[in-house]
């Protein structure tokens, strides 16, 4: 179930003006959002106490959404209100990002929800940053991308291929093949490659280190950054990977660079992958992180960095829910 919000504003009290405003309000929610009616299970308004010349609701029916439960209530007079106000929330029976349609000056109340914003996540591996990204997209009900998955793609196609990662040349010349998609089910991103789920195999030992190798060359940069912008540029969306609030999206709206000490990042990589039946060592866990730190933070093209206006924080002794509430407080702070 998804939650649709909406708002707008008449000039007086009349019959007509509320059916005009209820049913622009509600088509073009609809429209923006590619609605059909059977996907509405329910519509609730709400108007402020100046209107009392008709129901929103009745004017809904009339606009065409027959056969749909609606309600409209009246709210309490609130000092600096807007005045002559209808609210509306449609829920719906489809897994989107919703697109909530505020009309002639009627405010946003619900900042968090309805504005576009970008969130950055950087940090070496193991910093917590996809399991905080994750509960961070989920609490705000926007995207989670996972830009590493992307580049662990392009390493396990290179493995798979038989292509030697450090011939920047023959890894560059893969490149027009690569066949990458990213798919939401259920919220849970899965990362494909020619159309096979590859999400689970992209988690190993072998492919991380492949990742970070490949991911050193402009040309696999480019490309995954090209796709990474495409779905920031127009979505609400969480990312997380290196370069986030360096370059891909420096103008994010919230950057943060989450750290923590090599062996506390070993440790939660080594339980990571053992609850998913993967045999690791510690030790050898240990080296290829450090490994990929060395390898990312020296890269000449957009390597591992806090970006200057990043937040930076050590989870080596934070929880995920102590991480979790010190992201969330800096954001509703500012917005
Ligand atoms: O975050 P994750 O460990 O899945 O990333 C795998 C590798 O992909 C990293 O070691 C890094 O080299 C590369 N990467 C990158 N830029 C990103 C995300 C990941 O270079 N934005």
């Amino acid at each position: 179930m998804v939650v649709i919000r909406g708002a707008t504003t008449i000039v007086q009290d009349e019959k007509e003006e509320i059916q005009k405003a209820v049913s622009e309000l509600l088509w073009q929610i609809v429209n923006k959002n590619n609605l059909t009616k059977d996907e509405i299970t329910s519509i609730v308004f709400s108007s402020t106490s100046d209107i009392h010349s008709y129901y929103p609701a009745k004017a809904a029916r009339e606009a065409g959404f027959e056969g749909i439960s609606l309600f409209s209530a009246q709210e309490p007079e609130i000092d600096g209100g807007l005045k002559l106000c209808i609210r509306v929330m449609l829920f719906i029976e489809k897994n989107i990002r919703p697109l909530h349609v505020y009309l002639r000056g009627a405010r946003v109340l619900r900042k968090d929800l309805a504005l576009k914003i970008n969130i950055a996540i950087d940090g070496p591996a193991g910093s917590g940053k996809s399991t905080v990204a994750k509960l961070l997209a989920r609490d705000y009900k926007i995207l989670y991308l996972d830009t590493g998955a992307m580049y662990r793609a392009c390493g396990l196609k290179a493995l798979r291929e038989g292509v030697n990662v450090e011939d920047e040349g023959a890894v560059c010349s893969l490149l027009s093949s690569l066949d990458l998609s990213v798919e939401y089910r259920d919220g849970v991103q899965h990362t494909l490659l020619g159309g096979e789920d590859v999400s689970e195999e992209i988690r190993t030992p072998p492919v991380s280190m492949a990742a970070s190798t490949v991911s050193k060359y402009p040309c696999v940069r480019l490309k995954l950054v090209e796709k990474q912008r495409e779905i920031a540029g127009k979505l609400s969306c969480v990312l997380d990977g290196r370069d986030i609030g360096t370059y891909v999206l420096p103008d994010a709206d919230f950057k943060f660079f989450l750290t923590a000490d090599t062996d506390v990042r070993a440790r939660r990589r080594f339980d990571e992958l053992k609850a998913k039946g993967f045999d690791v060592d510690l030790t050898a866990l240990r080296e290829e992180i450090a490994a990929r730190d060395k390898q990312d933070s020296t890269r000449a093209f957009a390597p591992l960095k806090a970006a200057d206006d990043a937040v930076v924080i050590d989870t080596s002794r934070l929880s995920v829910e102590e991480v979790l509430a010190c992201i969330k407080k800096t954001i509703q702070e500012k917005i």
